[in-house]
């Protein structure tokens, strides 16, 4: 028993003694090999950016889906393309098996939020450190680390893994529906997934950065059904279902206060055809926002038992609904002990800090990938940029060494790890 528990001491003495000899010491080899790539990385941003790729232009995610599935087949990779479950639009997966223990998965998206056309007013153009162009940081360039870190990684014989894994999805920026639960079940499967979005940019945040946690989104719905019957003659016949409705949305109009990690915000209600007519149906949506995995359940919960406890309207039925879209990314202990990693290797590069965005309104695909709980998640390890979703979308071309280096070494010391 006691040999066991010094065992464990020395171990982790031995441990804490070469992580911390590793975190002082850049990999010089890998850095130059990181520089020298930079000009490559440039390139593939730029092919990639000139094809457009809105979730709606499905001729150009196959451009992309090509390009990626054929630089993946370069490094050596199995690769496939699966149809998303809901549409068309295909994914492009990689796999790449080694000789280690490591099983890790890479995700990135193909899809941007912008129209065809958008190139003529929005072209790419290099302007000092920034590269732009639509869709350039979110999320081309989290293509681009991915492609050029594993390139790198390539050249420097790393077989230290049992499976790396990479995933480009078509329809992030319409929810992901297609390829969600894919991402979900892949994770499930990995020990640790690193997700590229980007992170914002030096000339707007100041540093450098990771994520660590995205609200997950969901909608309430309260559909009322209540009793039609002529407004003017008969009134007291019906059953006003807009009245009823409007009753229950102030009744639940503060119920996300008292559950930690949920927001809840009524945002269209319909109710209601005609003047004339006591209304018979009326509906409520809410936008709500999940910070915690089990907030939906808890929300839903206390929806039902609010909307029981009183009606406005005697013989009116009230339905609730939640429905929920991406999950909430959380990166807990495990995704936090990645990011502190992560600093540690940025650390090596002339103390470069990295900073920890502890959250985001905005939606990612990590929080599918945190869904089963069972991978470390971390999420924003593309490119920094900005613009994302608006005009004038770029990238700090200073952040693509320290980014190749970041995940180069970052897969590296976890293919080490015991
Ligand atoms: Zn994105």
């Amino acid at each position: 028993m006691k040999s066991t528990v010094l065992a464990r001491y020395l171990a982790l003495v031995a441990l804490t003694v070469c992580t911390t000899a590793w975190a002082q010491k850049r990999d010089d080899a890998l850095f130059a090999a990181a520089q020298g790539a930079q000009a490559a990385v440039i390139d593939t941003l730029q092919q990639l950016v000139m094809i457009e790729s809105g979730s709606g232009n499905l001729p150009g995610l196959s451009r992309v889906a090509d390009l990626a599935q054929a630089r993946l087949q370069a490094l050596g990779a199995q690769t496939e393309r699966i149809r998303t479950s809901n549409s068309e639009r295909v994914m492009v997966k990689g796999s790449f098996t080694g000789t280690g223990r490591l099983k890790a998965m890479l995700i990135a998206h193909m899809d941007t939020v912008y129209p065809d056309g958008i190139l003529a007013s929005q072209p790419y153009k290099l302007d000092g450190n920034r590269l732009y162009g639509p869709g350039i940081a979110d999320d081309k360039g989290g293509i681009a680390v991915i492609l050029h870190s594993l390139a790198l990684l390539k050249a420097q014989g790393w077989t230290d893994f049992a499976r790396i894994t990479v995933l480009f999805n078509p329809d992030e920026e319409i929810g992901s529906g297609g390829s969600g639960a894919l991402i979900e079940s892949l994770a499930a499967q990995h020990d640790v997934v690193l997700s590229y979005e980007p992170t914002a940019a030096k000339s707007m945040a100041k540093v450098e950065g990771v994520l660590l946690s995205a609200a997950g989104t969901a909608t309430a719905t309260l559909e009322v059904k209540g009793r039609a019957a002529h407004a003017g003659a008969a009134p007291e016949e019906g059953r006003n279902a807009l009245i009823e409705l409007s009753h229950q949305m102030l009744a639940t109009q503060d119920i996300a206060k008292g559950i930690p990690g949920a927001q809840l915000n009524w945002t269209y209600a319909q109710g209601g055809l005609v003047r004339n007519q006591i209304p018979e149906k009326a509906v409520a949506t809410a936008d709500v926002r999940l910070l915690k995995p089990d907030a939906a359940e808890k929300l839903k919960a206390a929806l039902l038992a609010k909307t029981s406890e009183s009606h406005r309207v005697p013989d009116t039925h009230v339905h609730v609904q939640l429905e929920v879209g991406r999950p909430p990314y959380v990166a807990g202990e495990r995704g936090t002990a990645l990011a502190q990693r992560a600093r540690a290797i940025y650390a090596e590069l002339d103390g470069r800090p990295l900073f920890f965005h502890p959250v985001t309104g905005g939606g990612t695909d990590a929080g599918f990938a945190s869904g089963s709980g069972k991978a470390a998640v971390l999420e924003s390890l593309g490119l920094a940029g900005w613009g994302f979703h608006a005009r004038d979308e770029y990238i700090e071309i200073d952040s693509i060494v320290p980014r190749l280096y970041l995940t180069s070494r970052l897969l590296q010391d976890l293919g080490k790890a015991p």
